[in-house]
């Protein structure tokens, strides 16, 4: 299981059109050179602690249950895979912080080279700007899946209720046509369709 701790500062000196703070005295190329094989140690530095198990498990990003695995080739490029959302994401290591931090690729790159020794001229005020994305980027993905999670149980309470009623209704009709006669909505019969009708209310009511 992905365990998730707040990544420490990191940031960098210089702002890019995008307004976010980095420098690119280092580029992508180098650093993803000196990255390899040192993957494992990068992103338990940002605070990202992964196990290397070929087993599905929860996303440190996006949650769920089963949906998240590390690649063959983790310890090398830091890649995994993620089915969150019905859609397949494959990326390497410098991707998994943009899904699980919301970092931008320039951000990314800045907090790879900071836990590598490579100097980012990191001020303070850029390593606050990725802490606090990171922060609110967590946060707004803990309520989206903290709000999927309440519209699941919803929905299968409304069907428990809506087969309870028809459980009723159609021991009614057996009876019914047991004695021959029309039977009149029962007590068990009232009390499903009463909560189904508190349960629609709940769910949709502050809809109309
Ligand atoms: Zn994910």
């Amino acid at each position: 299981m992905a365990k998730i701790n707040m990544p420490p500062a990191v940031g960098a000196q210089g702002k890019n059109t995008t307004g976010h703070h980095y420098t690119t005295a280092t580029g992508f190329s180098e650093v993803r050179l000196l990255a390899i094989g040192q993957w494992g140690r990068i992103h338990s530095g940002l605070g990202l602690s992964l196990k290397m198990t070929r087993k599905h498990g929860p996303c440190p990003g996006c949650g769920g249950n089963d949906r998240f695995r590390l690649a063959h080739d983790y310890p090398e490029h830091g890649r995994w895979l993620c089915g969150g959302g019905g859609d397949l994401q494959v990326g390497d290591g410098f991707a998994l912080l943009g899904h699980v931090f919301g970092w931008s690729a320039a951000e990314q790159l800045a907090a790879v080279k900071r836990v590598l020794g490579i100097d980012t001229g990191l001020t303070a005020t850029g390593r606050q700007v990725l802490r606090y994305k990171a922060e609110a980027y967590r946060r707004d993905m803990a309520a989206k899946a903290k709000a999927k999670d309440e519209a699941i149980q919803r929905d299968s309470d409304l069907l428990g209720a809506t087969m309870d009623l028809d459980d009723a209704i159609r021991h009614r009709q057996y009876l019914s046509r047991q004695n021959n006669e029309t039977l009149p909505p029962y007590g068990a019969e009232l009390q499903a369709a009463q909560h189904l009708n508190s349960l629609l209310l709940e769910a949709y009511g502050g809809l109309m």
